[in-house]
Protein backbone atom coordinates (compact mmCIF):
# COMPACT_ATOMS: atom_id res chain seq x y z
CA UNK A 1 0.00 0.00 0.00
CA UNK A 2 2.84 2.43 0.82
CA UNK A 3 3.98 1.91 -3.09
CA UNK A 4 0.15 3.64 -3.77
CA UNK A 5 0.59 6.88 -1.70
CA UNK A 6 4.47 7.20 -3.21
CA UNK A 7 3.30 7.60 -6.09
CA UNK A 8 0.79 10.78 -4.85
CA UNK A 9 3.75 12.42 -3.80
CA UNK A 10 5.37 15.32 -5.75
CA UNK A 11 8.21 14.32 -6.73
CA UNK A 12 10.55 16.63 -4.97
CA UNK A 13 9.23 15.69 -1.78
CA UNK A 14 9.49 11.82 -2.66
CA UNK A 15 13.38 12.78 -3.74
CA UNK A 16 13.83 15.33 -0.77
CA UNK A 17 16.91 15.53 1.62
CA UNK A 18 15.83 16.91 4.75
CA UNK A 19 17.74 19.08 6.68
CA UNK A 20 19.76 17.47 9.94
CA UNK A 21 19.37 19.35 13.28
CA UNK A 22 22.04 19.09 15.51
CA UNK A 23 20.08 17.56 17.54
CA UNK A 24 19.06 14.55 15.24
CA UNK A 25 22.71 13.53 15.05
CA UNK A 26 23.17 13.55 18.97
CA UNK A 27 20.14 12.85 20.99
CA UNK A 28 21.50 12.21 24.63
CA UNK A 29 20.30 14.70 27.03
CA UNK A 30 23.25 15.43 29.27
CA UNK A 31 26.63 16.59 28.17
CA UNK A 32 28.36 19.60 26.90
CA UNK A 33 26.43 21.01 24.14
CA UNK A 34 28.67 22.60 21.60
CA UNK A 35 27.18 21.91 18.67
CA UNK A 36 23.95 23.94 18.12
CA UNK A 37 25.50 27.39 18.22
CA UNK A 38 22.71 28.17 21.23
CA UNK A 39 23.80 30.45 23.81
CA UNK A 40 25.51 28.67 26.61
CA UNK A 41 23.46 31.10 29.06
CA UNK A 42 20.28 29.88 30.67
CA UNK A 43 17.15 31.97 29.54
CA UNK A 44 15.03 28.61 30.12
CA UNK A 45 14.77 28.66 26.25
CA UNK A 46 18.57 29.03 25.21
CA UNK A 47 18.46 25.06 23.50
CA UNK A 48 17.02 24.15 20.59
CA UNK A 49 13.49 22.47 21.08
CA UNK A 50 13.07 18.98 20.36
CA UNK A 51 12.54 18.63 16.40
CA UNK A 52 10.54 15.22 16.75
CA UNK A 53 8.45 16.29 19.83
CA UNK A 54 8.86 12.91 21.05
CA UNK A 55 7.94 13.42 24.64
CA UNK A 56 4.68 15.41 23.89
CA UNK A 57 4.05 12.77 21.14
CA UNK A 58 4.49 9.90 23.87
CA UNK A 59 1.89 11.69 26.41
CA UNK A 60 -0.74 12.53 23.48
CA UNK A 61 0.40 8.33 22.33
CA UNK A 62 -1.73 7.70 25.86
CA UNK A 63 -4.22 10.19 25.41
CA UNK A 64 -5.85 9.01 21.98
CA UNK A 65 -4.40 5.05 22.43
CA UNK A 66 -2.61 6.15 19.16
CA UNK A 67 1.35 5.08 18.53
CA UNK A 68 3.45 8.22 18.71
CA UNK A 69 4.90 7.06 15.07
CA UNK A 70 1.41 7.84 13.77
CA UNK A 71 1.48 11.27 15.21
CA UNK A 72 2.46 14.63 13.67
CA UNK A 73 2.26 17.90 15.54
CA UNK A 74 2.12 21.05 14.12
CA UNK A 75 1.62 24.91 14.78
CA UNK A 76 -1.61 24.11 14.65
CA UNK A 77 -3.93 22.10 12.00
CA UNK A 78 -3.75 25.00 9.81
CA UNK A 79 0.14 23.91 9.21
CA UNK A 80 -0.57 20.22 8.79
CA UNK A 81 -3.65 21.39 6.03
CA UNK A 82 -0.58 23.66 4.23
CA UNK A 83 1.40 20.77 4.20
CA UNK A 84 -0.75 18.10 2.66
CA UNK A 85 -0.42 20.65 -0.29
CA UNK A 86 2.85 21.05 -0.18
CA UNK A 87 3.37 17.61 0.22
CA UNK A 88 1.07 16.35 -2.15
CA UNK A 89 -0.24 18.76 -4.78
CA UNK A 90 1.66 20.46 -7.74
CA UNK A 91 -0.32 23.57 -9.71
CA UNK A 92 -2.00 21.89 -12.36
CA UNK A 93 -3.48 19.55 -9.92
CA UNK A 94 -6.58 19.89 -7.80
CA UNK A 95 -8.16 19.16 -3.70
CA UNK A 96 -11.96 18.51 -3.66
CA UNK A 97 -13.65 19.73 -0.11
CA UNK A 98 -17.44 19.47 0.93
CA UNK A 99 -18.93 23.53 1.45
CA UNK A 100 -19.86 25.15 3.45
CA UNK A 101 -17.17 24.50 5.71
CA UNK A 102 -13.68 25.30 7.27
CA UNK A 103 -12.47 28.61 5.09
CA UNK A 104 -8.45 27.55 5.61
CA UNK A 105 -8.75 24.36 3.02
CA UNK A 106 -8.83 27.10 -0.04
CA UNK A 107 -6.92 29.64 1.32
CA UNK A 108 -3.84 26.99 1.69
CA UNK A 109 -5.11 25.56 -1.84
CA UNK A 110 -4.68 28.94 -3.28
CA UNK A 111 -1.44 29.65 -1.56
CA UNK A 112 -0.27 26.71 -3.03
CA UNK A 113 -1.60 27.55 -6.59
CA UNK A 114 -3.90 24.30 -6.69
CA UNK A 115 -7.51 24.35 -7.99
CA UNK A 116 -10.00 23.86 -4.87
CA UNK A 117 -13.34 22.21 -6.23
CA UNK A 118 -15.92 23.31 -3.58
CA UNK A 119 -18.98 20.65 -3.81
CA UNK A 120 -22.08 21.92 -1.91
CA UNK A 121 -23.33 19.78 0.71
CA UNK A 122 -26.77 18.03 0.45
CA UNK A 123 -30.25 19.18 2.20
CA UNK A 124 -29.71 19.79 5.87
CA UNK A 125 -25.94 19.39 5.21
CA UNK A 126 -25.70 16.10 4.26
CA UNK A 127 -23.07 14.31 2.76
CA UNK A 128 -23.17 14.25 -1.06
CA UNK A 129 -20.81 10.88 -1.42
CA UNK A 130 -21.92 10.28 -5.16
CA UNK A 131 -21.12 14.63 -6.04
CA UNK A 132 -17.67 14.34 -4.10
CA UNK A 133 -16.32 11.56 -6.16
CA UNK A 134 -17.74 12.72 -9.54
CA UNK A 135 -16.00 15.84 -9.10
CA UNK A 136 -12.42 13.81 -8.69
CA UNK A 137 -10.32 13.28 -11.77
CA UNK A 138 -7.17 11.99 -12.28
CA UNK A 139 -5.10 15.32 -11.19
CA UNK A 140 -7.22 15.06 -7.28
CA UNK A 141 -5.06 14.66 -5.01
CA UNK A 142 -6.77 15.40 -1.83
CA UNK A 143 -10.53 15.19 -0.47
CA UNK A 144 -11.26 17.51 2.49
CA UNK A 145 -14.32 16.07 5.39
CA UNK A 146 -14.41 17.98 7.95
CA UNK A 147 -17.02 16.00 10.80
CA UNK A 148 -18.34 17.58 12.48
CA UNK A 149 -18.32 20.14 10.36
CA UNK A 150 -18.09 23.74 10.71
CA UNK A 151 -19.79 25.45 10.16
CA UNK A 152 -22.63 23.69 10.09
CA UNK A 153 -22.60 21.40 13.32
CA UNK A 154 -23.20 18.04 12.17
CA UNK A 155 -21.10 14.84 12.17
CA UNK A 156 -21.57 12.42 9.02
CA UNK A 157 -22.08 8.78 9.04
CA UNK A 158 -18.92 6.63 9.55
CA UNK A 159 -19.95 4.14 6.71
CA UNK A 160 -20.26 7.06 4.13
CA UNK A 161 -16.57 8.37 5.03
CA UNK A 162 -14.88 4.72 5.27
CA UNK A 163 -16.75 4.71 1.85
CA UNK A 164 -15.25 7.55 0.59
CA UNK A 165 -11.68 6.68 1.69
CA UNK A 166 -12.13 3.06 0.35
CA UNK A 167 -13.53 4.71 -3.31
CA UNK A 168 -10.93 7.53 -3.67
CA UNK A 169 -7.78 7.19 -5.07
CA UNK A 170 -6.03 9.99 -2.86
CA UNK A 171 -5.54 11.26 0.00
CA UNK A 172 -8.73 12.19 2.51
CA UNK A 173 -7.84 14.74 4.76
CA UNK A 174 -10.68 14.19 7.67
CA UNK A 175 -10.81 17.27 9.62
CA UNK A 176 -11.72 16.17 13.13
CA UNK A 177 -11.11 19.87 14.82
CA UNK A 178 -14.71 19.44 16.62
CA UNK A 179 -14.68 15.55 17.65
CA UNK A 180 -13.86 15.92 21.60
CA UNK A 181 -18.13 17.27 21.51
CA UNK A 182 -19.15 14.98 19.59
CA UNK A 183 -21.46 11.49 20.42
CA UNK A 184 -19.87 9.58 17.33
CA UNK A 185 -16.51 8.40 17.60
CA UNK A 186 -13.13 9.31 15.86
CA UNK A 187 -11.50 7.66 12.90
CA UNK A 188 -8.30 8.37 14.21
CA UNK A 189 -7.89 4.19 14.59
CA UNK A 190 -8.89 3.44 10.91
CA UNK A 191 -5.02 4.88 9.96
CA UNK A 192 -3.97 1.57 10.63
CA UNK A 193 -5.88 0.48 7.83
CA UNK A 194 -6.22 3.37 5.44
CA UNK A 195 -2.84 4.61 4.59
CA UNK A 196 -4.43 7.16 2.53
CA UNK A 197 -6.21 8.70 5.65
CA UNK A 198 -5.32 11.91 7.55
CA UNK A 199 -7.38 12.52 10.53
CA UNK A 200 -7.16 16.00 12.35
CA UNK A 201 -7.47 16.87 15.08
CA UNK A 202 -6.25 19.95 17.62
CA UNK A 203 -5.46 21.26 21.30
CA UNK A 204 -7.23 24.88 20.20
CA UNK A 205 -11.13 23.66 20.97
CA UNK A 206 -11.72 21.25 23.57
CA UNK A 207 -8.63 21.53 25.38
CA UNK A 208 -8.39 24.93 25.71
CA UNK A 209 -5.47 26.16 23.92
CA UNK A 210 -6.37 27.93 21.08
CA UNK A 211 -3.31 30.52 21.85
CA UNK A 212 -0.64 27.95 22.20
CA UNK A 213 -0.87 26.60 17.98
CA UNK A 214 -0.84 22.80 18.24
CA UNK A 215 -2.30 20.72 16.11
CA UNK A 216 -2.34 17.31 15.35
CA UNK A 217 -2.49 14.98 12.65
CA UNK A 218 -3.23 10.84 12.98
CA UNK A 219 -1.68 9.07 9.59
CA UNK A 220 0.44 6.07 8.22
CA UNK A 221 3.76 5.77 9.21
CA UNK A 222 4.94 6.92 5.45
CA UNK A 223 3.11 10.04 5.55
CA UNK A 224 3.68 11.31 9.53
CA UNK A 225 7.87 10.53 7.74
CA UNK A 226 7.01 13.09 5.34
CA UNK A 227 5.25 15.57 7.11
CA UNK A 228 8.10 15.41 9.59
CA UNK A 229 10.82 15.56 6.50
CA UNK A 230 8.66 18.92 5.07
CA UNK A 231 8.13 20.90 8.08
CA UNK A 232 10.24 23.60 9.87
CA UNK A 233 12.59 21.82 11.97
CA UNK A 234 11.69 23.58 15.26
CA UNK A 235 7.79 24.47 14.63
CA UNK A 236 6.79 23.64 18.23
CA UNK A 237 8.67 26.24 20.66
CA UNK A 238 9.73 24.86 24.24
CA UNK A 239 7.56 27.24 25.42
CA UNK A 240 4.33 25.11 23.50
CA UNK A 241 5.77 21.81 24.54
CA UNK A 242 5.65 22.77 27.86
CA UNK A 243 2.60 24.34 28.50
CA UNK A 244 1.13 22.03 26.05
CA UNK A 245 2.37 19.07 28.17
CA UNK A 246 1.08 20.74 31.67
CA UNK A 247 -2.59 21.60 29.74
CA UNK A 248 -2.82 17.89 28.79
CA UNK A 249 -1.66 16.44 32.52
CA UNK A 250 -5.30 18.15 33.74
CA UNK A 251 -8.43 16.80 32.30
CA UNK A 252 -10.91 18.51 30.63
CA UNK A 253 -13.91 16.36 30.95
CA UNK A 254 -15.80 18.45 33.40
CA UNK A 255 -15.53 21.16 30.90
CA UNK A 256 -16.58 19.49 28.02
CA UNK A 257 -19.55 18.09 29.89
CA UNK A 258 -20.25 21.72 30.90
CA UNK A 259 -20.11 22.58 27.19
CA UNK A 260 -22.63 19.78 25.62
CA UNK A 261 -24.79 20.85 28.59
CA UNK A 262 -24.88 24.63 27.80
CA UNK A 263 -25.22 23.58 23.92
CA UNK A 264 -28.49 21.67 24.77
CA UNK A 265 -29.70 24.04 26.76
CA UNK A 266 -29.21 26.65 23.67
CA UNK A 267 -30.42 24.52 21.68
CA UNK A 268 -33.66 24.35 23.50
CA UNK A 269 -34.02 27.73 24.42
CA UNK A 270 -33.55 29.68 20.62
CA UNK A 271 -36.39 28.37 18.85
CA UNK A 272 -38.43 30.46 21.22
CA UNK A 273 -37.80 33.35 19.62
CA UNK A 274 -40.07 34.70 16.65
CA UNK A 275 -36.68 36.00 14.69
CA UNK A 276 -35.26 32.35 14.66
CA UNK A 277 -36.26 30.29 11.98
CA UNK A 278 -34.20 27.17 12.16
CA UNK A 279 -31.49 26.40 15.05
CA UNK A 280 -29.28 23.01 13.42
CA UNK A 281 -28.49 20.10 15.26
CA UNK A 282 -24.85 20.49 16.40
CA UNK A 283 -22.09 17.81 17.78
CA UNK A 284 -19.82 20.95 17.94
CA UNK A 285 -19.03 23.59 20.64
CA UNK A 286 -21.26 25.84 18.62
CA UNK A 287 -24.40 26.09 16.69
CA UNK A 288 -25.47 27.53 13.70
CA UNK A 289 -28.68 29.42 13.62
CA UNK A 290 -30.76 30.76 10.51
CA UNK A 291 -32.90 33.76 11.69
CA UNK A 292 -34.96 36.11 9.70
CA UNK A 293 -32.59 39.35 9.39
CA UNK A 294 -29.24 37.99 9.81
CA UNK A 295 -27.28 41.36 9.67
CA UNK A 296 -29.51 43.18 12.24
CA UNK A 297 -29.22 40.65 14.64
CA UNK A 298 -25.93 40.72 14.11
CA UNK A 299 -25.78 44.33 14.55
CA UNK A 300 -27.45 44.43 17.79
CA UNK A 301 -26.02 41.52 19.76
CA UNK A 302 -22.94 43.51 18.54
CA UNK A 303 -24.18 46.47 20.35
CA UNK A 304 -24.32 44.50 23.35
CA UNK A 305 -20.95 43.87 23.01
CA UNK A 306 -21.74 40.06 22.19
CA UNK A 307 -19.62 38.83 18.96
CA UNK A 308 -20.51 36.19 16.75
CA UNK A 309 -20.13 34.77 13.69
CA UNK A 310 -21.77 36.24 10.58
CA UNK A 311 -22.23 33.34 7.80
CA UNK A 312 -25.04 34.49 6.19
CA UNK A 313 -22.67 35.80 3.10
CA UNK A 314 -21.82 31.87 2.70
CA UNK A 315 -23.56 29.69 0.19
CA UNK A 316 -25.89 27.47 1.97
CA UNK A 317 -25.35 29.48 5.41
CA UNK A 318 -28.06 31.94 4.12
CA UNK A 319 -29.34 33.86 6.87
CA UNK A 320 -27.19 32.16 9.41
CA UNK A 321 -25.22 33.11 12.33
CA UNK A 322 -22.34 30.81 13.78
CA UNK A 323 -23.06 31.12 17.85
CA UNK A 324 -20.44 29.54 20.16
CA UNK A 325 -21.10 28.07 23.34
CA UNK A 326 -19.85 30.11 25.90
CA UNK A 327 -20.04 30.34 29.68
CA UNK A 328 -22.99 30.08 31.25
CA UNK A 329 -23.25 33.57 32.50
CA UNK A 330 -22.21 34.43 29.04
CA UNK A 331 -25.11 32.25 27.79
CA UNK A 332 -27.21 33.99 30.17
CA UNK A 333 -26.47 37.73 28.42
CA UNK A 334 -26.50 36.22 25.17
CA UNK A 335 -30.30 34.92 25.96
CA UNK A 336 -31.15 38.13 27.77
CA UNK A 337 -29.85 40.04 24.61
CA UNK A 338 -31.90 38.45 21.96
CA UNK A 339 -34.83 38.79 24.35
CA UNK A 340 -34.19 42.40 24.32
CA UNK A 341 -34.09 42.28 20.24
CA UNK A 342 -37.51 40.53 19.91
CA UNK A 343 -39.54 42.86 22.44
CA UNK A 344 -38.01 45.95 20.33
CA UNK A 345 -38.94 44.59 17.42
CA UNK A 346 -42.21 43.81 18.65
CA UNK A 347 -42.70 47.37 19.86
C1 LIG B 1 -10.96 25.67 14.68
C2 LIG B 1 -10.73 24.70 13.61
C3 LIG B 1 -9.48 24.11 13.42
C4 LIG B 1 -8.36 24.44 14.35
O1 LIG B 1 -7.29 24.97 13.72
P1 LIG B 1 -5.95 25.21 14.58
O2 LIG B 1 -5.02 25.70 13.54
O3 LIG B 1 -5.56 23.87 15.14
O4 LIG B 1 -6.28 26.20 15.65
C5 LIG B 1 -9.31 23.18 12.42
N1 LIG B 1 -10.34 22.82 11.64
C6 LIG B 1 -11.57 23.34 11.80
C7 LIG B 1 -12.68 22.88 10.94
C8 LIG B 1 -11.79 24.31 12.77
O5 LIG B 1 -13.01 24.85 12.89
Amino acid sequence: MKTDIEALVRPNIRTLCPYSTARDEYKGSVGIFLDANESPYPTGYNRYPDPRQQALKEQISAIKGMPAANIFLGNGSDEAIDLMFRIFCSPGENAVAISPSYGMYSVAAAINDVEMRPVQLGEDFSLPVEELLAACDAKTKLLFLCSPNNPSGNAFAQEDLEFLIREFRGIVVLDEAYADFSSRESLRSKVQEYPNLVVLQTLSKAWGLAGLRLGMAFADEYIIRLMSAVKYPYNISQAALQLASKALSQPVGERLEEIKAQRSRLFDALPSFGFVRRVYPSEANFLLVKVDDADALYNHLLSDGIIVRNRSRVKGCEGCLRITVGLPEENDKLLQSLDNYEKGNIR
